[in-house]
């Protein structure tokens, strides 16, 4: 790994690259043992990285903000790149478009959005991820989807290419011979806390964002609404991954939990949050396997009650 890192130190900064870097410090669980190499680049940085990946066949894993992650207790091995802080931008393009880094917050986003008096994005403003996060897991809430507002998403693939999904009025030849490729945005598949570059795995840099007219005041009404709802209910006070598991057709998810008698149910440092039965808690220095045995428990006690199996909704990275 001394190798991959000095190469690394060509490419970007030395105070954005980490060797061993404990991963409970970039998730919102607070759980995970050390990454190997821990890196940041800025957005033109990327397709570097990619290209001393492929050349020195190094495991390479993306994380946005880790408010979604479940990181294992050995940790991760190889490079863990965070398209986060240093890949943040947010350009008001007109016409109802925000251009922004992968690597934005969605609250910073949503409230740069409301700022220009433009509405679509209240729904995410409470959702602790990355925009490139939330478009991987389309993340969604109250009624809000990114699918909704998602116009345009750029990502690069293994070779470095660059793919753009966008609106199929918007190709044109002209810009193919760019080197660029247009695909159809129907093509990510966004749907329910899912999209096709869960399994490519392809780093998504940048997204643009359709909104539409709104007077700022009332956009921050709804967002302070959203607000007040998430504090009643979420347990918020708690290190958490959100919603521990996705809703299974014809149910929630926290319901069928309580009904099965686990609200509070406790793994060594990891609970069933009494507040909502949906999200399981960081009480007490949980290990990844205190989270990943309540997890498993949680499923066989509810499949053998009601019948249902159900999957989780936050995703496993590392040496388990
Ligand atoms: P991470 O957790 O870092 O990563 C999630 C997945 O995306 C991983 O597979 C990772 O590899 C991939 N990924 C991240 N960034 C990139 C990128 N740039 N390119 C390619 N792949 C990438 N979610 C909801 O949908 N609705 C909610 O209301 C909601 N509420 C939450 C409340 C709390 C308190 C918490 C802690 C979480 C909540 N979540 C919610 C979950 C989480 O915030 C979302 O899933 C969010 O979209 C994850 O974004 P992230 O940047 O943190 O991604």
């Amino acid at each position: 790994m001394q190798g991959v890192y000095d190469r690394l130190t060509e490419l970007i900064p030395a105070e954005r690259i980490r060797l061993q870097e404990p991963m409970k410090k970039h998730t919102t669980f607070r759980i995970g043992g050390p990454a190997d190499i821990y890196i940041c680049p800025a957005i033109e940085e990327i397709p570097s990285v990619l290209e001393l990946v492929k050349r020195e066949q190094v495991p390479l894993t993306i994380i946005g903000n880790g408010s979604n992650l479940l990181v294992a207790d050995k940790g991760i091995r190889g490079i863990v790149m965070e398209i986060g802080r240093a890949a943040d931008a947010v350009v008001n393009e007109g016409g109802g478009r925000i251009r922004v880094g992968a690597g934005t917050l969605l609250s910073r986003a949503a409230r740069e959005a409301a700022d220009a008096g433009l509405g679509g994005m209240e729904f995410a403003a409470g959702i602790p991820g990355s925009v490139g996060g939330a478009v991987v897991m389309n993340a969604g809430a109250y009624g809000g989807e990114m699918k909704q507002i998602l116009r345009e998403v750029t990502v690069l693939t293994e070779e470095g290419q660059r793919i753009i999904y966008t609106v199929p009025e918007e190709y044109t030849t002209a810009q193919e011979a760019d080197g660029v490729q247009y695909r159809d945005i129907a093509e990510l598949d966004l749907s329910y806390r899912h999209s096709i570059l869960q399994e490519t795995r392809y780093p998504v840099i940048e997204a643009v964002m359709q909104l539409f007219p709104r007077p700022a005041e009332e956009i921050r009404a709804i967002m302070e609404d959203f607000r007040i709802k998430r504090a009643e209910k979420q347990p918020l006070e708690y290190p958490s991954a959100g919603s521990t598991f996705k809703r299974p057709e014809g149910y929630f998810a926290g319901k069928l939990v309580e009904a099965a008698g686990l609200k509070g149910y406790t793994v060594g440092g990891a609970q069933v949050s009494s507040k909502h039965s949906g999200f399981v808690i960081n009480v007490d220095s949980a290990s990844a396997a205190d989270v990943r045995s309540l997890i498993s428990d949680v499923q066989q006690r509810v499949q053998e009650a009601f019948g249902v199996w159900m999957e989780p909704e936050i995703k496993f990275i590392g040496d388990f």
